[in-house]
Parts: C-alpha cells; sequence; structure tokens
C-alpha cells in the first residue's frame, strides 16, 4: 500500500468526511487502490448495524430514510445513508434526490450520505454497495441505512445482505397488497405501511399481518432467518430460536414523521434480538459467504478473459446457441483453455 492511500486509510478510520467521500469515488471507480483500502479496512469493519430499506417505487422510502436518520441522531447514533437506485443513470436522479435530503439532513456531520446508480451489471452495484458500506462501517457510523428500490431480485439481495430489512408498502398500491411480491416479505423484519395517513391503511396493516401468519400460497411466511439458522448449525454454532422473532407491522406517516419512533424501537429490538439468539453471525456468515462467491466468480471470469481471446468466447456462445455444443462440454472446453491443457478431440473449443 502506497503512501497516500496509507494516509487515506487512517484519515477514513479517524471519521474524515472528505476521505470517506474520496475513498468511495475510488470504490465506484474501481481504483486499485480501493481494494488496498477496503483491505487495511476491514479489520475495523463489523460495528455497525446495516438496515436494508426496501420498497416499491413512490412507497416513501427516501422520506422515510430522511425523518429515520433524523430520530437515530436523536438516539445520538450516527448514520450513514447509501441510496442505490439501480434505475438511473449516473448524475441526474441521485444528485437531485440528495439535494432533496440535503436540506434536512445537512450540516449535521454525523450523517453522511451517497447516492449510487448503476453504471454496469446489478452484481456490481451490489458489490460496489457492500464496499461503501464497508467504508462507512470503518469510518465509524453506527447506523447504516441502505436505500434500494425494491424492483427486482438483484435489489432485494442488496437490501437483504444487511442484518435488518426494513420492507415499506403504501396504502392502495393494488387492490390488496398484490404489490408486495412474492420473496419480499420473506425478507422483512420490520414491514411498514407508510402513508397511514391515507384511506386503507387500516387495511393494509390487517392485510399484511394475515400475510405474515399465511403465506400467499397458504403457508405461513417462512422466514429467512430458519435458512440462514442452517447455515450457522452447519458451522457448530447453534441459534437460540429463530422463532423468536415477530415480524412487526407498524404505521407511519413518514411526511410528518408519524410512528417514526416506534421504527426506531423495532430496530433497536431487532438487532438485540440478533445478537442475543446468534443470528448476528449467522447474517455475518450469510453476507461473508455472498461476497466471497462473488468475488471468485469475478476472479475466474478473469481468468477466462486472460486465456481466451473475446472472439473465440463469443463463437463458444454461438456454437452453444446453435446447437452444435451442449453448455456443459463448452464449459469443460473453456476451463480447460484457462489451466492450459491441451484441447482434445472431445472438448475443443468450437470455432477455436
Ligand atoms: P420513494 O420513491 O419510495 O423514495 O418515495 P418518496 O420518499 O420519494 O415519496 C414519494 C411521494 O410520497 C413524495 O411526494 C412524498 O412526499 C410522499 N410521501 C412520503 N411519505 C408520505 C406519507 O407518509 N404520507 C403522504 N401522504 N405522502 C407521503
Amino acid at each position: 500500500m502506497n503512501k497516500t492511500t496509507k494516509a487515506l486509510v487512517a484519515e477514513v478510520r479517524a471519521g474524515s468526511r472528505r476521505a470517506v467521500a474520496r475513498l468511495i469515488t475510488r470504490v465506484e471507480n474501481q481504483e486499485p487502490a480501493a481494494r488496498e483500502a477496503l483491505k487495511a479496512l476491514y479489520p475495523h469493519t463489523g460495528q455497525a448495524h446495516i438496515v436494508g430499506v426496501t420498497g416499491p417505487p413512490g412507497s416513501g422510502k427516501s422520506t422515510l430514510v430522511n425523518v429515520l436518520a433524523l430520530a437515530l441522531r436523536q438516539h445520538e447514533l450516527s448514520v450513514g445513508i447509501v441510496a442505490v437506485d439501480p434505475s438511473s443513470p449516473f448524475t441526474g436522479g441521485a444528485l437531485l434526490g440528495d439535494r432533496v435530503r440535503m436540506q434536512d439532513l445537512a450540516g449535521d456531520r454525523d450523517i453522511f450520505i451517497r447516492s449510487m446508480a448503476s453504471r454496469g451489471s446489478l452484481g456490481g452495484l451490489a458489490s460496489t454497495t457492500s464496499d461503501v458500506v464497508k467504508v462507512l462501517d470503518a469510518a465509524g457510523f453506527e447506523v447504516i441505512l441502505v436505500e434500494t428500490v425494491g424492483a427486482g431480485q438483484a435489489e432485494v439481495d442488496i437490501a437483504s445482505a444487511a442484518h435488518s430489512t426494513i420492507v415499506i408498502e403504501a396504502p392502495g398500491m393494488g387492490d390488496e397488497v398484490q404489490t408486495i411480491k412474492a420473496g419480499i416479505l420473506e425478507i422483512a423484519d420490520v414491514l411498514v405501511v407508510n402513508k397511514a395517513d391515507r384511506p386503507g391503511s387500516d387495511r393494509t396493516v390487517r392485510a399484511l399481518k394475515q400475510m405474515l401468519q399465511m403465506g400467499s400460497n397458504g403457508q405461513p411466511v417462512r422466514h429467512h432467518s430458519r435458512l440462514l439458522q442452517a447455515d450457522t448449525q452447519a458451522d457448530g454454532q447453534r441459534t437460540d430460536d429463530a422463532d423468536g422473532w415477530q415480524v412487526p407491522v407498524l404505521a407511519t406517516v413518514a411526511v410528518d414523521a408519524q410512528g417514526i419512533d416506534d421504527l426506531v424501537a423495532a430496530l433497536q429490538d431487532h438487532r438485540q434480538y440478533l445478537l442475543a439468539s446468534g443470528e448476528w453471525l449467522a447474517r455475518e456468515r450469510a453476507r461473508s459467504r455472498q461476497e466471497i462467491e462473488r468475488l471468485l466468480s469475478a476472479y475466474f471470469l478473469e481468468e477466462l478473459a486472460q486465456a481466451v481471446p473475446a472472439a473465440r468466447r463469443e463463437r463458444v456462445v454461438t456454437a452453444v446457441a446453435q446447437r452444435e455444443t451442449d453448455p456443459f462440454s463448452a464449459v469443460a472446453a473453456l476451463v480447460g483453455q484457462i489451466k492450459g491443457e491441451e484441447v482434445t478431440q472431445s472438448g475443443s473449443v468450437p470455432g477455436g
């Protein structure tokens, strides 16, 4: 690590906002120095409570994240906000969003806001988001809110790579709670019906409570904590009681900061629950596994790019599409090329 990077790491650890902003930019630009800095910072992460906030567009996520951040500040907690918008190009919307937020949150040095938009694949966005969270964690932010539009699986993945996940709905977004997609309910640790000042919010709260008891397929919702539990047990660690968390359904009016104290309390309860039950570690393991697999996949794709010229890789794709070979044999041949093996007759790369 060179001197500049070393100094940057020290400044980030000391909580310098300028240093945090600079490093995040380097992370986003995927500069090699950023990885060096992240390596040095990693041992100092793991302290923050990472909270995912997801929900359909217009449900009031940004507004809620704003007032939630202010409420957390009243509890003397420092707050990092990462707003991920996969749909918007890099500037435009994200910057406008920042400006709206700034009016309320500017000037408080214990709040740090960063908007991110996708510049490539969603997978790339997921790893960048997790690296940005690491920077904020190492800088000492105690709660990190990661806001994503709950539109697709990748965004859900980003939000659910958190310790606690808030899923926001609003009344009247579809006749009943049809807008809740399969899989969204399963990731919720806290459900929020925002815009409770609107008619029909009681019905939405009731419907959500019912759905929690009876999943959309008539089965009780299997919360992902129970899936994570298996992971923990495989490691020989015990989780006490994965059924011990009852997902609360809260009503809020974000524009008037109503119901936000209950939300803060629910988050603090959930954090306590995670720590007491051993599930905090289970989620850390799940997140670490996801991250390692993402890096491995990127590593091998890079190896492939080095070993096999792009034109040849494209010919393989065409050959599989045209049924000249099958994907299994194609991958076997490509892997053989990475390993520098002789290309055999049966495993030959078609067109290569
Ligand atoms: P997002 O797209 O999910 O981030 O939603 P926004 O936070 O941008 O909010 C969408 C719109 O709903 C904005 O015009 C907000 O002012 C409004 N809004 C947010 N929360 C509430 C609420 O509790 N009640 C009402 N009536 N409007 C709200």
